[in-house]
């Protein structure tokens, strides 16, 4: 039986639908977080503790248990704990990217540097210690801006900013982000941040897999809602994308070149670009699939699920088909409209009787605190639609969105 490896962060919300494919694969899973668990003593073979801080001692421990239980794949689950993955599988041997790329596809700086030094179409950008004075900065920079931390995700601290004030507002405020205890980075990563010109533009993402450099698009998801900031609150994605078939081609190639300008070569990616006049522009490649729920909007060949597909892929198994289903299928992303408890959430019901809508989940639980963006990070929950197209499915969306109250303390 093959054994297969997951790197599961502790604030993931996809534990389950990996769990899920690899059962369904009949793999012997072996779990790896943060925190031990309780569980750890009763099923030694199949949960570690690793420290995903520290890729190095990680991968020794993991290494060091393969001897006794051989390790066959070795799968990241969300941005955190890619570059342990890589690690891992490079002390094993097994097929994953290399550390240099995950990591910097995990660094937006390092990331910005390497498209530009491959002549990819990025923003131009410019990394600021937090140590510099921001009312000089300020006077420095081209307007609209945006400014970002360098390895969170989720848009979490992504401010757009249009004069000097903003600016300065805007950086002590994405400092102070950095300082929260709920924020896993620190070191160089959580001494500067990013001040990147602003791309104006429809924004699309690009969900697909890498293997041996090649990419293969598995959806590109088209974002209806205009993302102009002053936060960039992800809501809703639909895939087929409605733009051309040439730009979507276009859109494809300037991925790949982005790809193996960070020199990625293997698993799931996750791209965001924004497309104008001048064609496609990379905002991000990130290193593993599709966040949050989102995933469940995805379908292939016969009823595939992209959990499975990644576990093949990194199992090095047969995958029959690429294909996504036939149908349009989009997400929304419920936003947390502002900070409080939860208290209640309404109207639900009524909301799944919309046509086309196939499940809402609601991830937030009554007591909650919310924080929403850019400090915060979490949805309130996720609303799924399924249609002949795209149109259909956003409008789903929208009516179910509509119908929910939420009650916020
Ligand atoms: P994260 O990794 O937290 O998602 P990103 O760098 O991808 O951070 O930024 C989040 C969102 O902010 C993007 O999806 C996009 O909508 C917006 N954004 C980020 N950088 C720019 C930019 N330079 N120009 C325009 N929009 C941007």
């Amino acid at each position: 039986m093959a054994r297969l490896l997951l790197l599961l962060p502790t604030t993931t919300y996809r534990t389950q639908a990996f769990v899920d494919a690899a059962t369904k694969l009949g793999v012997d899973l072996v779990c790896a977080s943060e925190r031990p668990s309780t569980l750890e003593a009763s099923a030694p073979g199949n949960l570690i503790t690793l420290d995903f801080a520290d890729p190095a001692g990680a991968a020794e421990t993991v290494a060091r248990f393969a001897g006794r239980r051989p390790i066959d794949a070795v799968v990241a689950v969300d941005d955190l704990t890619t570059v342990v993955a890589a690690a891992v599988a490079g002390r094993l041997g097994l097929r994953a990217n290399p550390v240099a790329a995950a990591s910097a596809a995990r660094n937006k700086d390092e990331m910005r540097r390497r498209l530009q030094a491959a002549g990819v179409p990025a923003p131009r950008f410019r990394r600021v210690a937090l140590t510099e004075n921001p009312t000089r900065v300020a006077r420095e920079v081209a307007y609209p801006c945006v400014l970002k931390p360098l390895a969170l995700s989720a848009s979490r601290g992504v401010i757009r900013a249009d004069d000097p004030d903003a600016f300065v507002a805007a950086f002590r405020r994405i400092a102070a982000i950095l300082a929260r205890d709920d924020v896993a980075v620190s070191g160089d990563l959580a001494a500067a941040l990013l001040v990147e010109e602003f791309v104006p533009g429809r924004e699309v993402a690009l969900e697909g897999l890498l293997t041996a450099g090649g990419l293969q698009t598995l959806a590109l998801f088209d974002k209806p809602d205009p993302l102009d900031g002053p936060f960039f609150e992800e809501t809703i994605y639909v895939t087929p994308s409605r733009l051309r078939a040439e730009t979507q081609a276009r859109i494809a190639e300037v991925t790949l070149r982005a790809c193996a300008a960070l020199g990625l070569t293997e698993g799931p990616i996750h791209a965001e670009l924004r497309v104008n006049d001048a064609g496609p522009w990379v905002i991000e490649v990130a290193a593993r699939s599709i966040g949050g729920l989102c995933s469940r909007t995805l379908r292939f060949g016969t009823g595939m699920t992209l959990e499975e597909l990644i576990l093949r892929h990194a199992l090095g198994w047969k995958i029959d088909s690429f294909d996504r289903e036939r149908r349009a299928a989009g997400v929304m992303m419920i936003p947390i409209p502002r900070a409080g408890r939860l208290v209640a959430v309404r109207g639900q019901n009524a909301a799944e009787a919309v046509a086309g809508v196939e499940e809402i989940a609601i991830t937030a639980h009554a007591g909650q605190d919310l924080l929403p963006l850019p400090e915060g990070w979490q949805y309130l929950g996720f609303i799924f639609a399924r249609g002949e197209g795209p149109e259909e499915v956003e409008q789903a969306l929208r009516s179910a969105h509509a119908r929910l109250a939420f009650e916020i303390a």
